[in-house]
């Protein structure tokens, strides 16, 4: 086992792996910047390196100031967390040749999985199934048409080495297709250096369901339950829970062992999540793989008993999945989880500032996974997160009344919250009865609104 790893991250997730490490008896070394002197990451950790100003792209993206970091402090590996640094192969790569172990998935397998069509293939390949598309990137407008006119409008268009949603155009109409592909094409070359654009059918209102993964460096794979994030504005999750209410056991077991074949034919590494978008008819087609641990992985460790950060870093130390799980994955009751932004309840724009009252929850079933304490500041540089809070219960129902609780007893001042929104979610009837879909906020923000004006 490594004797000191360095986290490349701030804020939860920081903090996340700082209790893993500890739990696995591991020393740890926090890097920051000047706008993150303050923050608890750099407290709890054994050791910090302050590694540049407040803008990420001179701090916590700046690769040559995180290597050194873990150089001058002798660390062994580097736990990337989710965003900055995490899905860059570029940087697994230098870990490499600088002798740290990468906590996470080989780059090959990194840039393999960036390429869209890539992962479709491979997907395909397996039996999972995929939306009817192109599977090489549009040579032309003619070729576009012809595509949509095979599959049926709408259809959407996407960046082969996408992400983001840049480079992406939904087609209602055959006339409007030759200026949306000009377009995503120009869009995907400015992001991604690449212009490709590939087809494939649009679904309306889907519900957006993803499977934990996580695999040892022996050729083992499991997948650690599916978690659905259908409740999202504009793209943002807001509400992740897990098991979904809309896979059944005969879908899940399905699903699973289709995802492990194809992933084990890769050749996958560590954690990951392997993301679908599920139709009216209750269909899944897989659409990405993410690979890093997200931002919702606590809802899968609650409902499986697995801590999936301290998984990764014995992964990377070359222990087998054998010795990490102990057995085959059993499901326990329902976890739901609240991402708490820093947002202002009308507009949504980011609220970021110090918080000049705080009450966290507790008692059974609820966890915290958060950075902030009484005085301390969310500051402008980095996202709005400011908690998860997550719920676990026997059932669904035990799940959101717990949820209630503890958003009733989460008390933030100083900050505008998503707080009173999401106390409207748990108090919905829809949401109770499982009825909801990527359209879900959009729908039902009016009356949320006005309830609120009303109260
Ligand atoms: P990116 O990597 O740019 O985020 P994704 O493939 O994950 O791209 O798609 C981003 C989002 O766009 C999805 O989460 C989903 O909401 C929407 N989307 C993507 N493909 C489709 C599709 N075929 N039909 C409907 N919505 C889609």
């Amino acid at each position: 086992m490594f004797q000191k790893i360095l986290i490349a991250n701030r804020g939860e997730i920081a903090l996340r792996v700082i209790c893993a490490a500890k739990d696995l008896g591991i020393k740890t070394v926090a890097v920051y910047s000047e706008a993150d002197r303050h923050s608890l990451h750099v407290r709890f950790a054994d050791e910090a390196v302050c590694i540049g100003p407040a803008k990420s792209a001179r701090s916590y993206l700046d690769i040559p100031s995180v290597i050194s970091a873990a150089e001058i402090t002798n660390a062994e590996a580097i736990h990337p967390g989710y965003g900055f640094l995490s899905e860059n192969d570029r940087f697994a790569e230098v870990c490499r040749a600088s002798g740290i172990k990468f906590i996470g998935p080989p780059p090959d397998v990194t840039r393999m999985m960036g390429l869209k069509q890539k992962a479709r293939q491979v997907m395909k390949d397996a039996g999972v199934p995929v939306l009817p598309g192109s599977q090489e990137a549009l040579s032309s407008a003619e070729e576009a048409l012809e595509f949509a006119e095979k599959i049926g409008y709408p259809v959407i268009l996407k960046a082969a080495a996408g992400g983001g949603g840049r480079g992406m155009r939904v087609v209602e109409r055959a006339e409007d297709l030759p200026a949306l592909l000009a377009q995503a094409q120009s869009e995907a070359g400015a992001a991604f250096s690449v212009p490709d654009i590939y087809l494939e059918k649009y679904i309306g209102a889907p519900r957006h369901i993803e499977f934990q993964v996580l695999a040892d460096e022996h050729g083992n794979l499991e997948v650690l339950c599916e978690r659905e994030f259908s409740i999202q504005r504009l793209h943002q999750k807001l509400i992740e829970e897990a098991p979904s209410p809309a896979v059944s056991p005969q879908l899940r077991e399905e699903t699973i062992a289709a995802l492990k074949k194809a992933l084990k034919a890769i050749g996958y590494q560590n954690a990951g999540t392997v993301e679908f978008l599920m139709d009216e008819k209750g269909k899944l087609y897989f659409i990405e793989v993410n690979d890093r641990i997200q931002v919702e992985h606590p809802v899968n460790e609650m409902v499986t008993g697995v801590d999936l950060v301290k998984a990764q870093i014995r992964v990377a130390a070359g222990e087998t999945l054998d010795q990490i799980l102990g057995g085959p994955i059993t499901l326990r009751g329902h976890a739901i989880e609240c991402r708490i932004n820093a947002e202002h309840p009308k507009t949504f724009a980011p609220c970021p500032g110090k918080i000049t009252g705080l009450n966290l929850p507790g008692g059974i079933g609820v966890r915290v996974d958060t950075a902030v304490y009484t005085d301390g500041v969310i500051p402008p540089y980095y996202d709005s997160l400011v908690a998860k809070l997550i719920v676990h219960g026997a059932d669904r129902a035990e799940a959101i009344a717990r949820m209630k609780r503890a958003l009733d007893m989460f008390v933030v001042e100083g900050i505008y919250t998503s707080i009173p929104l999401q106390k409207k979610i748990m108090s919905d009837a829809d949401f109770a009865r499982g009825a909801m879909d990527t359209t879900y906020i959009a729908r039902k923000l009016p009356e949320f609104q006005k309830a609120e004006e009303n109260s």
